[in-house]
């Protein structure tokens, strides 16, 4: 059995806590390697290394630093097959979205070679007589990363490219399911020319997270999960004073008005709604068709579409759809929710509670499922389910269609179809939620803009990659120099304005 144990000090390294946890197979529901869940001693160990490995990175210059992230677009671009590989093996998802998460990463790093830029500071000159006054960006110290199942790669790069090229040190505490991914780029770092200590990996579950939001060395945490523990993790956070951005759940809606085009707005649905078995935070969970024909017209195209979807393991070939959910515990959670959709009155249009793959049956995969008919009061609406489940709630205006998604206790995603320019110009000013899309029903903006929900689904001020990542992970500090040309001045007491 593979043992999976952590990266300190650029090496691979066994835990020495005595407790794992398996890692699954999802297509299979076998156990195929053990990961080491850290104890507090063995992260407090590996956080004091990191702090005194960052006073060189931090002291190293900018560009120097930049060129350990253009190495390491290289070496993801080289090694790409392989890490996406490792995505499909632990996770599940296809081998051609393993890739994409890995790309959607890389151009964060990408993005980041351009840290000496991004982190010029300002400067006012002559701001009085004689007096300069700038402000720099300095590195926090030693952060960490406390990162989710569902995106192995794309959510650790995002995290530790801006923390590292800003010049910290950072701790990848990456989600104990899948994380051969993250161990194997922080070997990457290492050949990139990255100085041992600068980058660990320490796996575990909430031990290692409690380490973390204890220390008193660790100056920030970025987390990315479910919304319960992104609360939890913002307000222990704040306890140490550390600067927190916590990413949690959501529940996206997508609006399709009378005017869209229809085939473009089921299309969009079908790879919105279940691409990934739905486990995406930007996946639609939710479709607010405006009228009832728009909505009978729009389940019309929808179910001969989603009946069609090939689910199957990563090996049988790129045309699968979508794989299995992750573990046992999440499809079961899942054939729950849609049984209670059932039990309160939704009509479940495309059911697919009895799927089964032969030859893998021990697999957790779970059909594609369809709702219409859905109301804001049952548990399928309310809740995030994290599956290939697509819900449908018949909105009689456009004011209603915003308002159910305004209403939300999650604010991540949202879309709208329109042909209508200020229908759609309305929707993005009004609608209370991060990232929009007009046409677009996955709009994760691109690695220059920034990442980030609203509401139940972000807490912190400061978005994921882009200007904002840079802002995460330096803080400022403002110098007014005066040169005086004498010292016959004397002393000043009064509070002075720059006249
Ligand atoms: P999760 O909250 O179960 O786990 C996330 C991380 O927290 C993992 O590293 C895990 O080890 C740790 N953790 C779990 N339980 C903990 C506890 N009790 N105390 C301390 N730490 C704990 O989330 P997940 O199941 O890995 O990921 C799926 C969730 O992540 C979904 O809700 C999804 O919407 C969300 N997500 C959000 C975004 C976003 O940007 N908003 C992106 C991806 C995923």
């Amino acid at each position: 059995m593979e043992q999976i144990g952590h990266w300190i000090n650029g090496a691979h390294v066994a835990g020495t806590s005595g407790r794992t946890a398996d890692v699954m197979n999802p297509a299979t529901g076998e156990v195929q390697a053990q990961v080491a869940l850290a104890s507090q001693d063995e992260m407090d160990a590996a956080i004091a290394a990191a702090a005194e490995a960052q006073v060189a990175w931090g002291a190293t210059n900018p560009q120097r630093r930049a060129r350990v992230m253009m190495k390491l677009v290289d070496l993801l671009n080289r090694d790409m097959d392989k890490l996406a590989e490792a995505i499909s093996r632990e996770h599940g998802k296809t081998f051609p979205d393993a890739k994409g998460d890995v790309q959607r990463g890389l151009e964060v790093i990408e993005f980041c070679i351009g840290a000496p830029h991004l982190l010029k500071g300002e400067f006012t000159d002559s701001a009085g007589p004689g007096i300069d006054m700038y402000s720099m960006r300095q590195p926090l110290g030693v952060v960490a990363g406390i990162t989710p199942f569902n995106f192995p790669a794309m959510i650790p790069l995002w995290k530790l490219g801006p923390a590292l090229a800003a010049g910290n040190a950072m701790i990848m505490k990456p989600s104990e399911r899948d994380p051969s991914c993250p161990m194997m780029i922080a070997g990457l770092l290492k050949e990139a020319g990255l100085p041992d200590g600068v980058f660990q990996v320490i796996n575990g579950d909430k031990a290692a997270v409690d380490a973390i939001l204890d220390s008193e060395t660790i100056q920030a945490v970025g987390f990315v999960g479910s919304t319960p523990i992104a609360q939890y993790i913002y307000s222990r956070a704040a306890e140490t004073g550390k600067r927190a951005q916590c990413f949690g759940g959501a529940k996206n809606h997508m609006i399709i008005m009378p005017d869209a085009d229809l085939d473009q707005a089921a299309d969009a649905l079908v790879g919105a709604g279940y691409g990934a078995a739905g486990e995406r935070c930007m996946a639609i969970s939710v479709a607010v068709p405006v009228g009832e024909e728009t909505a009978d017209r729009l389940i019309e195209k929808l179910v001969p579409r989603i009946e069609a979807l090939k689910v199957g393991p990563y090996t049988a070939g790129d045309d699968v759809d979508f794989g299995p959910v992750v573990t046992a515990a999440a499809k079961e959670n899942i054939l729950r929710l849609v049984n209670s959709g059932v039990e309160q009155g939704a009509e479940l249009v495309v059911d697919g509670r009895d799927f089964s793959l032969q030859g893998y049956e021990d697999g957790f995969f779970v059909g594609a499922h369809l709702f219409d008919k859905v109301t804001p009061d049952m548990d399928i609406y309310k809740t995030e389910i994290f599956g290939p489940v697509l819900s449908t709630v018949r909105a009689a205006s456009y004011e209603e269609a915003i308002g159910l998604a305004m209403s939300h206790e999650y604010g991540n995603g949202t879309a709208i179809f329109t042909r209508d320019g200020d229908a759609a110009r309305d929707f993005a000013n009004r609608i209370n939620i991060g990232m929009v899309g007009i046409n677009v029903p996955i709009p994760v903006p691109l690695a220059y803009h920034t990442f980030g929900g609203w509401k139940k689904s972000g807490f912190g001020d400061l978005n994921q990659h882009g200007p904002d990542a840079f802002r995460f992970y330096t803080r400022t500090k403002t110098i007014t120099s005066r040169w005086p040309s004498g010292i016959k001045e004397g002393a000043a007491f009064n509070f002075k304005a720059m006249d």
